[in-house]
């Protein structure tokens, strides 16, 4: 009986810090200084519509894809609200990655590879910039031993 009362009281207090993160989160992205303005002019960003009967990849400048999130981003999903493509009118298109290798060079979602990897490998030939950025570094602190 006791247990039963506990739960619903635990489940609103959780309720209630995700909310306060995520005002906290928002205001400091909306706060003057960084943020949209902090992006430099003309810097593009890769997106991919995830309509299967569209797939466009196009390019876009990251400020208006920063200000669409902030103005459409959902303090309490844990996940980015996807874009309207410009080719199907869809809300399906989200922030992709093109892979570097220059074999390869597919654009694709970012993330494609699964949780808990990074969000920049790419699905098809499994390079990541980040991850190779990351090695180049480990490389050069180890040589430097
Ligand atoms: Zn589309
Ligand atoms: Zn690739």
């Amino acid at each position: 009986m006791e247990e039963s009362k506990k739960k619903p009281i635990m489940i609103g207090v959780i309720i209630v810090c995700i909310a306060v993160a995520g005002i906290i989160t928002y205001s400091r992205y909306s706060g003057s200084g960084g943020g949209v303005d902090g992006i430099p002019e003309g810097e593009m960003i890769w997106v991919k519509c995830n309509n299967p009967n569209c797939k466009a990849e196009y390019q876009m400048s990251a400020r208006a894809y920063h200000k669409y999130m902030l103005e459409n981003a959902n303090p309490m999903a844990p996940t980015a609200p996807p874009l309207i493509c410009k080719e199907c009118g869809e809300p399906s298109a989200y922030r992709a990655e093109k892979c570097e290798n220059p074999d390869c060079g597919i654009v694709f979602i970012q993330g494609s590879s699964g949780p808990g990897d990074f969000a920049d490998r790419c699905p098809k030939c499994g390079q990541s910039a980040t991850e190779k950025s990351r090695n180049r570094r480990k490389a050069a602190m180890e040589a430097g031993e």
